[in-house]
């Protein structure tokens, strides 16, 4: 008997929680299929203090769409010129993973007596191989590395602009 019951008490739990285990993407915040004006309407109430999401959970992270941490009439009428068709919501999927998955840049540091912006260790992820000595900068594999000195060899994690801003040039080779 008391298994049947827990049983029982199991079922009703799914049943009950399924609506909340819907996937939840960005602007979808009820979970049903797509944007819809009920989805900016959960926004709008959210953005007005009518209902509360913990920071950092999946609703809350749907629900704030310009990615900037808080939820806002701005993120609900986004979403509500989404629903309309005026707006995409691929304009703000890429601003996203954009502000949200880019680490902060790493500093600079000295190697050899060089400044070599967003130095870094060779075990970190690093974007190109600096020669000190040359103030070239090369793509990992490049073939001009193996004739390299290793004893003016740094990492960075900095970007090319950044790297050229510094007075690195790009090698003619790996062209990166
Ligand atoms: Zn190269």
């Amino acid at each position: 008997m008391k298994k049947i019951f827990s049983f029982i008490i199991s079922l009703i739990l799914t049943v009950v929680m399924l609506p909340f285990t819907n996937a939840l993407s960005l602007g979808d915040v009820d979970g049903t299929a797509g944007i819809t004006t009920a989805d900016a309407r959960l926004i709008l109430r959210a953005s007005i203090g009518l209902q509360r999401y913990a920071e950092g959970s999946d609703i809350f992270t749907a629900c704030d769409i310009d990615g900037d941490g808080t939820i806002s009439t701005g993120d609900a009428r986004t979403v509500l010129r989404i629903a309309i068709g005026l707006d995409h919501i691929d304009n703000y999927q890429s601003k996203d993973v954009g502000t949200k998955e880019q680490p902060a840049d790493p500093p600079g540091g000295y190697s050899h007596g060089v400044y070599v912006p967003g130095l870094v260790n060779d075990d970190a992820s690093y974007n190109y191989i600096v020669n000190t000595n040359t103030l070239k900068f090369h793509v990992r594999g490049c073939r001009a590395l193996s004739k390299m000195n290793s004893g003016n060899r740094a990492y960075s994690a900095a970007t090319r602009s950044e790297l050229v801003a510094d007075g690195f040039s790009p090698c003619g080779i790996c062209k990166p």
